[in-house]
């Protein structure tokens, strides 16, 4: 009764979206976007189904979309990986983050976290028996704090989680803050999990950067993406990992008994999506910056204080302009109810629950969306 996930509450995803569906509100909480999924990408996926094959694929994902996964690696992020030998598809990044916790760590290790963190890796870091130790960032800025990351580290520690870029607060990790970490590496005989699933969904003059593109600690690190994002299909749940074949030998052993493999169709779907000309990857940052400039935009004329974010799907919004005491959660509760809008309390973001004055909103919706939540809000404020 005493088990982890006993204690564990429902997501705030699932909590917010339930409550905008059930008072018909417009939701830009939980993080998905709206009409920008690739025909393409659909016109395989139909095509896959049509032909098969249906059965169970390679264990290790279609060879066809793990040398699709290392190409595209290459062709944005200047990242070599040998297809055949370090990269695995997955079931989404949520279980490749999974096979990486239950893999890489022992009971009693420490893992570094930064808040605010994404919701599903303390539970499974716990749940095999390690401790996840938080270091926090804080807003406006959310600049990595060297000095509490290296206070942070202790004998146990294992490994760090490096989400780039962050959700929620939209932030790239930069080179120097990269090099730092591949330092403490090397210092402390430290992994990094590197959740890169935003890896495309970097707007102007930011550049995705990634611990595995860091010689010296290449063979340290497992990097993660997904095709939910990518493009912009969050219920398909295929993701992928890669690293080096040592790191990935125990990771693949871990997926082995997770779920064993992915739907074959839609592996050749993504497949297809990952060798789409650049244009197709320009044209959905554009699409996404766009939405990101309506949304910022309006929020700031009502009296939010939101800084345009460097990628992902996520505008954080300091809202204490309109209530100084700041519960976050209370805020979001009377925004769903009241001006049917819903959005996420970044406080879900903290184990302590320790920020309260801002709030996260997805604006990878329709400008239309976007810009009926902001007449909303409008008579709402
Ligand atoms: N990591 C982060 C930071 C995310 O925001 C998400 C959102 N869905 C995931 C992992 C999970 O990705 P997937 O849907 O591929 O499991
Ligand atoms: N990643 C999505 C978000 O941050 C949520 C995914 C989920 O609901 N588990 O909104």
């Amino acid at each position: 009764a005493n088990s982890t996930f006993s204690q564990v509450e429902t997501s705030i995803f699932e909590i917010m979206s339930a409550l905008a569906r059930d008072s018909g509100a417009i939701n830009l909480g939980q993080g998905f976007p709206e009409g920008l999924e690739p025909r393409e990408l659909i016109e395989a996926a139909v095509a896959a189904l049509r032909g098969g094959p249906h059965q169970y694929p390679p264990m290790m994902g279609l060879p066809a979309l793990r040398q699709a996964v290392a190409d595209n690696s290459r062709r944005f992020f200047g990242l070599d990986a040998d297809w055949e030998r370090e990269v695995m598809v997955t079931s989404g990044a949520t279980e490749a983050l999974a096979d990486c916790f239950l893999a890489l760590l022992e009971p009693g290790d420490e893992v570094i976290v930064f808040e605010p963190v994404y919701d599903s890796y303390a539970p499974i870091i716990r749940r095999g028996g390690a401790v996840p130790v938080a270091v926090k960032l804080a807003p406006p800025d959310w600049r990595l704090p060297f000095e509490q990351v290296r206070a942070a580290i202790t004998p146990r520690t294992r490994a760090l989680v490096v989400n780039t870029p962050m959700n929620p607060i939209g932030k790239v990790f930069d080179e120097t803050e990269l090099r730092f970490l591949a330092d403490l590496m090397l210092e402390h005989d430290l992994v990094a999990i590197c959740d890169e699933v935003y890896e495309h969904l970097v707007f102007d003059d930011a550049r995705h950067a990634s611990l595995f593109g860091f010689a010296d600690v290449r063979d340290r690190v497992a990097r993660i993406g997904s095709a939910g994002k990518t493009f912009s299909v969050t219920g398909w749940k295929v993701g992928y990992v890669m690293a080096d074949a040592k790191l990935l030998g125990p990771i693949a052993r871990a997926h082995q008994f997770v779920t064993f493999t992915t739907p074959p169709a839609l592996q050749a779907a993504v497949a297809a999506g990952l060798v789409l000309p650049d244009s197709y990857f320009a044209g959905l940052k554009q699409a996404l910056r766009d939405r990101r400039d309506v949304l910022t935009k309006g929020l700031n004329q009502l009296g939010f204080v939101v800084r345009p974010a460097q990628a992902t799907y996520f505008a954080v919004a300091d809202f204490t302009a309109f209530d100084r005491a700041g519960d976050d959660l209370a805020f979001c509760r009377r925004m769903v109810a009241q001006a049917g809008v819903a959005a996420i309390p970044l406080s879900a973001f903290y184990a302590r629950r320790d920020l309260r004055g801002h709030i996260r909103f997805c604006f990878a919706k329709q400008r239309d969306t976007l810009e009926r939540a902001l007449d909303h809000l409008t008579r709402w404020v």
